[in-house]
């Protein structure tokens, strides 16, 4: 597999003392823990340079044709990790830093996240590129690096506070600026219209102004392979000619404020999920993000091809939910203006290049976008927007004659209201591909969202069931349960996830089951620590750790998950004698700034932990926790100890999750409604090993349009009733009796996700969790049948059914060969 030798352990050593020496001018006495993490980053990315320059030059050579992921976010959390269980020196570093009286561990915990994305979305971009290079693909995640990150979220008095995440102030290792790949972003201006000599209408975009991208690129290791791929991400840069127009005028300051005006592009992520904000600046983010990408694509393009008819051959672009979808009109500008194609030729190139992944059905995320905010900011492209709008209504016409309401439905401009533009729409009818991300969500998008799309074009819409990958969410989370697996299945299954199908006899076996548990139980233990150093809660590693993280947002219900707590807390009030096992609930997540509802969930989350906490009648039984500042690193803290997985959004809302896929792979059960992907991880681990409760879709469909009273069940259901009244009437905010009658007020007069409807069947499937924990031994059964039944869900399944079915890629092995020479 290795053509070079591995270092040996000595060699490692020598590695580290020369970078903590040269690179970082310390010593063992004056270097602090961050000099000891930067001097091991700077030996571990020595291992990474000549497989990466060997892996770039090797696709060159072979002229493969690669795939561009192109996403607005990467959540990738920490590299080094990663990068040393993908090398695969993770136990030869782990003994050379021992030697030293160094902790692997303790150095790993100093790198900081590189948070840039919200959550799921972009977590999944993170675990595609791992996949991506682990298969051997010839692929590139194209990005922003934005100055400021994901914020991290401080709790104070039981609120969000956003502290600014300025992830850049370190010193980052993994990151490597390319002066010499900057491409020019034109923005605003105006289009003029001319014959060229040929007598053909042109355009051309003229007083544009002009923003810089300079690329730096990340490296991106596959596991044990030898190759290493890369993330660019796009910084913006005030063009020089930019600097010389402004700074000649002599207004000096007015100059270096415009020029900071324009570098704003890549400041800062915007932090809402599953929501438009619709500010111009994040308009301009994205085409500078498409725009950037399209010429580094071209000009990759160009050092081996002139015949541009040939682009769908060399280069698939995967658009991550709309946000780049502007990749679409500005490579058909690109074409038409700058190489003068026909519109035709250009439209087919793009078409059979382009592929959309939709992400979510939420009416208040899809992406759409004022034209006349088009106009100002991309005039030439609002002109591609609507020929290609124009060319596409006529073909609808032509097959639907007379069916205006379906034009009005279909056409790219929403003409109902204020004029804007539909994003999902442009990427449908500008992409060979169109995919969900569940097998659910992705038959929702056929027969609901976009049915009128699809009856136009069957063939395009596909499934691609989202994956994560075993490496982060196993290996390097879970060490302990991975080196059991591999002892007794052996460690195929690091690239092989089916693999885990071996583990399902071991259920039977209760020496295996003891084993399971104990790590699940240490797990729990260092959990329990972090939790007592963070939010000095006291915590039994013995109670059900019960946990839901994932972003705030009212569709993923976690006010359902509290009210379940506060019903619990009633009962274990009045029978003192209950016999329920011990349950500590933890919570985890971050709301969006902007998003009132959410944080006032947040709030009520701290509220009523801070009642159950600190009632010495219930204590031993029941606990809650809200850990702040969701991430990656913390996630990597949370699954390998979650006893219990709360998923359990409103049937037909959660487009796959994949927060799901990792809980159940580190053996948590799940408790969940039959929605995204929680339908297919039960159809895998199979329906005794599952917690399923709840409306499905197509119920929750027809109740809300049957005329839903959720006052109905506030007055059917006793206990609900009850925690109901606690809460709005000020139980749970003494000093502030109102402030959790909003929340209140919206489920006894709406409830648009259904959570009382949902109540009595999420109690029972409680009561059935807590039988089953009274019987560790099948608890333990379970939990294996969990983590063996995972098989399906790696993301290297995914990227491979992407590979095959949408982008017609195929592995490219590297061959390392050591040191360069001249
Ligand atoms: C996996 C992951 C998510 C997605 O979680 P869901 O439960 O699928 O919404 C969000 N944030 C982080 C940090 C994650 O690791």
């Amino acid at each position: 597999m290795d053509q070079v030798a591995q270092p040996s352990v000595k060699d490692l050593q020598k590695s580290f003392i020369y970078h903590l020496q040269h690179t970082l001018v310390k010593d063992k006495y004056s270097a602090t823990k961050a000099d000891m993490y930067l001097a091991l980053a700077y030996a571990v990315r020595d291992l990474l340079a000549t497989r990466w320059l060997d892996t770039q030059q090797s696709y060159y050579l072979k002229d493969a044709k690669r795939v561009y992921y192109i996403s607005m976010e990467f959540l990738m959390g920490r590299t080094l990790g990663n990068a040393l269980i993908n090398l695969g020196v993770m136990e030869e570093w782990d003994m050379a830093l021992k030697e030293l009286g160094l902790s692997i561990e303790e150095l790993q915990e100093v790198e900081w996240d590189a948070g840039l994305g919200n959550g799921g979305l972009g977590r999944l971009a993170a675990c595609f590129l791992d996949s991506m290079a682990s298969m051997q693909l010839p692929a590139y995640g194209y990005g922003i690096r934005y100055e400021y990150g994901m914020f991290y979220q401080k709790i104070v008095d039981g609120g969000q506070h956003e502290v600014p995440d300025n992830w850049l102030r370190y010193q980052n290792p993994w990151e490597f600026d390319r002066q010499e790949h900057l491409h020019p972003i034109r923005f605003e201006g105006r289009v003029v219209e001319f014959t060229d000599r040929d007598g053909s209408k042109r355009f051309s975009w003229v007083d544009y102004y002009e923003v810089m991208a300079l690329a730096y690129d990340f490296p991106v290791p596959g596991y044990k392979n030898n190759t290493v791929n890369t993330m660019r991400l796009w910084s913006a840069k005030a063009s020089r000619d930019f600097d010389l127009n402004f700074f000649n005028q002599g207004n000096y300051i007015g100059s270096v404020e415009s020029k900071m005006k324009t570098e704003n592009i890549s400041k800062v992520l915007y932090p809402a999920d599953h929501m438009l904000e619709g500010k111009e600046l994040r308009l301009r983010q994205e085409y500078f993000l498409a725009s950037a990408t399209v010429q580094d694509i071209l000009y990759r393009f160009a050092k081996k091809h002139d015949n541009l008819t040939e682009l769908p051959d060399q280069v698939a672009i995967q658009l991550n939910d709309t946000h780049p979808v502007l990749a679409i009109p500005e490579l058909m500008r690109i074409l038409i203006d700058e190489r003068k194609l026909t519109w035709e030729a250009a439209w087919e190139i793009t078409t059979k290049t382009f592929a959309y992944t939709n992400h979510t059905i939420l009416q208040e995320a899809l992406e759409k976008w004022p034209v006349p905010m088009v106009s100002r900011l991309l005039p030439r492209h609002l002109l591609i927007i609507f020929e290609i709008n124009r060319r596409f209504l006529e073909e609808v016409a032509s097959r639907f004659p007379g069916d205006t309401a379906r034009l009005q439905r279909m056409s790219i401009i929403d003409d109902s209201g204020e004029k804007q533009v539909r994003m999902a729409h442009l990427a449908i009818v500008a992409s060979h591909s169109i995919n969900g991300v569940s097998a659910l969500h992705s038959e929702i998008l056929k027969d609901d969202l976009f049915h009128d799309f699809y009856e136009v074009w069957p063939e395009r819409f596909n499934n691609k069931t989202n994956g994560i990958t075993q490496r982060r969410w196993l290996k390097h989370c879970n060490p302990y349960l991975a080196d059991l697996i591999s002892e007794a299945i052996g460690d195929k299954w690091t690239t092989d996830l089916d693999e885990l199908q071996n583990l399902r006899p071991l259920a039977e076996d209760s020496e295996f089951r003891r084993r399971w548990m104990d790590i699940k139980r240490m797990n729990k233990q260092r959990l329990a620590d972090h939790i007592y150093q963070r939010n000095c809660i006291q915590i039994s590693p013995d109670s059900l750790f019960d946990c839901q993280t994932k972003r705030i947002h009212e569709y993923k219900r976690q006010l359902l998950n509290i009210l379940q707590v506060v019903a619990r807390y009633n009962r274990l009030k009045e029978y003192p004698g209950l016999e329920l096992p011990p349950r500590t609930v933890i919570f985890g997540g971050k709301a969006a700034p902007s998003y009132s509802a959410a944080k006032l969930i947040i709030k009520l989350i701290n509220s009523v932990g801070s009642v159950i906490n600190n009632d010495p009648a219930v204590n031993q039984q029941l606990k809650v926790a809200f850990l702040a500042n969701y991430s990656v690193s913390l996630a990597e803290k949370i699954f390998p100890a979650a006893d219990l997985s709360e998923q359990i959004s409103t049937a037909g809302t959660e487009a796959s999750g994949t927060g799901n896929m990792k809980y159940a792979l580190n053996g948590a059960l799940t408790i969940g409604t039959l929605d995204g992907a929680n339908i297919e991880i039960m159809e895998e681990v199979g329906k005794d090993n599952i917690f399923i409760f709840g409306l499905t879709t197509p119920q929750a469909v027809g109740l809300r349009s049957s005329g839903y009273r959720p006052q109905d069940y506030y007055y059917q259901l006793p206990e609900l009733k009850t925690v109901l009244d606690q809460i709005s009437s000020g139980m749970f905010s003494p000093g502030n009796p109102g402030l959790f009658r909003p929340l209140v007020d919206n489920l006894l007069n709406s409830d648009y996700y259904l959570l009382l409807a949902d109540f009595d069947a999420y109690m029972d499937a409680q009561a059935d969790v807590d039988r089953l924990y009274m019987i560790p031994d099948e608890w333990a059964r379970k939990s294996i049948l969990n983590t063996a039944g995972m098989g399906k869900f790696s993301s290297d399944r995914t990227i491979g059914e992407y590979a095959r079915d949408i982008w017609g890629i195929k592995p490219q092995p590297v061959e390392h060969k050591g040191i360069h020479h001249w």
